[in-house]
């Protein structure tokens, strides 16, 4: 099955909503409809931004997506925000389970499991990340942690739900770090994580949803991790910020699909 090449920046805590919308206007400018009509290419700004840079994109193909979600859909929770919301606001998918999440804000696999289902109920489409720390590397869990986190998602899920998952394996040990595993290795992960989704349900399934790979990835090496044969694109979140650098790995993933034929 062809699987349609995924660039979805994450841009974390960074940029004001002026700065996105400048970004927003910057990158309609430099897309060109037919070269990229191949990659899909989603934008995850912070959530003040997700309702003006949507009305920036709207009628271009460029989506929009959310870095977290809360549960439940409208009620006495402050400071929260629902995948209701986050929808209407213009958000189409929704990052679930980020490492930063995990980290910095406690959460487990449970509550992942718990905001896939809700981003799915609010029909937002979940990419979920998942990825092993360097001391579970060192220790060689990666895939017994990927099978943990990706299973406890998994279980709850039917197989019509399960097909809107994206999944983006992110070696937290790779993010921000400049440090990256060889496409080889990621791939492997990649192929593990697919076999799990066929497992559970079928190699349908298994076949049709994307992988990305997420972590120190830039204009430089994105071709290699998305040639690999498991890996559909990547997640990417300081190299996203600056326009040049976004638009340079645009242009490398274009470039492969053209020599892939496809
Ligand atoms: C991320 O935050 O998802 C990420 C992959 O970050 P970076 O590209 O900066 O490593």
């Amino acid at each position: 099955m062809m699987r349609r090449v995924l660039l979805a920046a994450n841009w974390k805590m960074f940029k004001t909503v002026p700065a996105a919308l400048a970004f927003g206007r910057e990158l309609l400018r430099r897309y060109d409809a037919d070269a990229y009509s191949a990659i899909d290419v989603m934008i995850f700004p912070t959530a003040l931004a997700l309702w003006p840079l949507s009305q920036r994109f709207a009628g271009s193909p460029i989506q929009i997506g959310a870095q977290n979600l809360d549960l439940g859909t409208e009620g006495a929770m402050t400071g929260a925000l629902s995948g209701y919301l986050l929808r209407e606001a213009g958000a189409e998918y929704v990052l679930v389970g980020h490492s930063e999440r995990r980290q910095h804000f406690g959460e487990g696999d449970e509550l992942v499991a718990a905001k896939v289902q809700a981003a799915i109920s609010a029909h937002l489409h979940p990419i979920l990340c998942v990825g092993e720390t360097a001391e579970e590397r060192e220790r060689e869990e990666t895939l017994a942690v990927m099978h943990r986190q990706i299973g406890a998602v998994l279980q709850g899920l039917a197989t019509y739900d399960a097909i809107k998952l994206t999944v983006a394996y992110e070696p937290v040990w790779a993010i921000g770090s400049g440090k990256v595993p060889t496409a080889r290795d990621a791939n492997g992960v990649a192929a593990a994580i697919r076999h799990q989704f066929s497992e559970q349900f079928s190699s349908e399934v298994a076949d049709s949803i994307r992988i990305l790979y997420g972590g120190s990835v830039s204009p430089k090496n994105i071709r290699e991790f998305a040639e690999a044969p498991d890996i559909d694109g990547a997640l990417v979140g300081g190299a996203s910020l600056d326009v040049e650098t976004m638009v340079a790995m645009m242009e490398s993933l274009v470039h492969q699909e053209g020599e892939n034929g496809g």
